[in-house]
């Protein structure tokens, strides 16, 4: 299966589907990261960029790419989604997790909706969408991923962006404390929720 990971900042994927994204590069699914911003708005852009290239490594995606949105202005204009398109054309994804639409951020909400209408092309991509300290109380989850035995990788890779966790801005607490809540709906100790987009028949996440 061929993954793709589309998120707004360089520590978005890790905490929104690092678990899975992880299960998944251990089963040999190939998965690739688009980070739309650089995230210059909470630090470096090169610090973030390289911070984000290690969290990527220690999860086991084989690229990271940034495209040039500016932090806090992700913009959804005809120019982004054919951007996006291109990447969906030549890389042909399964599979892509995104951002839900339910969270207070500006730039993951417009993300969703990037992402959303690039998929308008592609009816045969399954699209998720993960959780983290800012989607809201009505994130309304249909898949869960049991992370249990892969804990341990996902707060490495957070443990990349050393740069925000300094600030505040993600913490293994929040993680561990997410992880545990979803983790108790499928009685496993540790899981990722997902919302769904679109679910194609025969898409297996173990
Ligand atoms: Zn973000």
């Amino acid at each position: 299966m061929r993954v793709l990971a589309v998120f707004a900042h360089p520590d978005d994927m890790e905490v929104h589907c690092g678990g899975t994204v992880r299960k998944l590069t251990r089963d040999g699914h190939e998965v690739l990261e688009i980070v739309l911003s650089r995230g210059d708005n909470g630090g470096r852009a090169e610090v973030r960029e390289r911070e984000a290239r290690r969290g990527a490594e220690i999860l086991g995606v084989e690229e990271v790419i940034f495209l040039d949105h500016e932090d806090g202005r992700i913009t959804v204009d005809p120019e982004s989604v054919d951007a996006l398109r291109e990447y969906l054309r030549s890389y042909r994804p399964d599979l892509i997790f995104t951002h839900s639409p339910r969270d207070t951020h500006q730039d993951h909400r417009r993300t969703y909706r990037l992402v959303t209408a690039a998929v308008s092309k592609f009816p045969e991509v399954s699209v998720l969408m993960g959780e983290g300290p800012s989607t809201t109380p009505d994130f309304s989850p249909v898949l869960y991923v049991d992370v249990s035995d892969v804990i341990e990788e996902k707060l490495e890779a957070l443990r990349a962006h050393e740069s925000q966790i300094q600030r505040g801005a993600i913490s293994e607490d929040h993680v561990l404390r997410a992880s545990r809540y979803w983790g108790a709906r499928i009685g496993a100790e540790h899981a990722e929720a997902f919302e769904a987009f679109r679910l194609r028949e025969g898409l297996l996440l173990r």
